[in-house]
């Protein structure tokens, strides 16, 4: 496993590497390494000869500052799993190297993503996050990049850039893997106890109770009872919403024989916790 700390060596590397006929799966990452982010590795190494993985805690997708400050940073850690994980290299760059002049000027704007879900309370997150995979997927040029179900409006987003600015990408989403108890992987699980787990697995357990009665309620009956469960277990909900598939927008009502996603962002404390499920009506 070889590890790249700038633009131009990770760069002219897999370049080499797609000469000899390689193909380049690529898994982003901010790091804090989980079985989350060993699922999306593990399938990149299924279809691509070789597997990249990038590290890189991107300020301009944190709206909050505190919550920049207190991610967690395990850098040591996460190149031992990536090497267990037989990774073939990761793609580490400090903040100068990804933004040479302070933050970048340009802007992306996902309009109407931004004004749903994520987007809605999280300014500016996709903006930053659209900027940063686009400037990763012009650095590793990989043939196949994964993400997680777990962000499932980032995955529309990236799908978003993909499509419009022409990357030749295909992009995999990987189901979210969970604690034994319910609870979405994430680094953000490390800032709860054991006993917080436990309890925040009442937001999966929800969703699955939820997604299996859209037949007998309707949207805004659901968002009321997820609300009552959610809430009497002790967290605060920022938002309850389903998502058709097929648009890409917010559902108000669900028709048979589509796709939807139920997602749900909810605090524990101050731990800020999001999920979904994907169902068909
Ligand atoms: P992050 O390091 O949080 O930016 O996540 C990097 C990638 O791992 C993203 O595509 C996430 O959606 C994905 N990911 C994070 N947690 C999980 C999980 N529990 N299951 C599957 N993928 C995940």
């Amino acid at each position: 496993m070889e590890i790249f700390e700038k633009i131009n060596s990770v760069t002219n590397a897999i370049a080499k590497l797609k000469e000899n006929g390689n193909s380049i799966g690529f898994v982003p990452t901010m790091g804090a390494l989980h079985e989350g982010h060993l699922a999306l590795i593990a399938a990149s190494k299924r279809a691509n000869n070789i597997t990249v993985c990038s590290i890189f805690v991107n300020p301009i997708q944190f709206n909050n500052t505190a919550d920049l400050l207190k991610y967690p940073k395990t850098l040591e850690e996460d190149v031992a799993l990536l090497k267990s994980a037989k990774c073939d290299i990761i793609f580490a760059p400090s903040h100068e190297e990804m933004y040479p002049n302070g933050n970048p000027d340009l802007t992306l704007d996902f309009h109407y993503q931004n004004s749903i879900l994520e987007g809605k309370y999280r300014a500016g997150h996709f903006n930053g996050v659209g900027l940063v995979v686009s400037k990763l997927f012009n650095i590793i040029q990989p043939n196949q990049a994964y993400f997680g179900q777990k962000d499932f409006q980032q995955c529309l987003v990236v799908r978003q850039i993909v499509k419009e600015l022409c990357f030749p990408i295909t992009v995999h989403i990987v189901k979210t893997v969970r604690d034994e108890n319910g609870l979405a992987m994430s680094s953000r699980n490390k800032r709860l106890s054991p006993e917080e787990r436990q309890i925040a697995s009442i937001i999966f357990k929800t969703l699955q109770w939820a997604s299996g009665r859209t037949g007998s309620f309707s949207i805004v009956e659901l968002k009321v009872k997820i609300k009552l469960r959610i809430v009497k277990a002790g967290l605060q909900i920022e938002y309850i919403d389903f998502i058709d598939v097929e648009s890409d927008t917010l559902a108000n009502e669900i028709v048979a024989n589509r796709q939807y996603a139920l997602c749900v962002a909810a605090y524990l404390g101050e731990v800020r916790l999001i999920d979904n499920v994907l169902f068909n009506a």
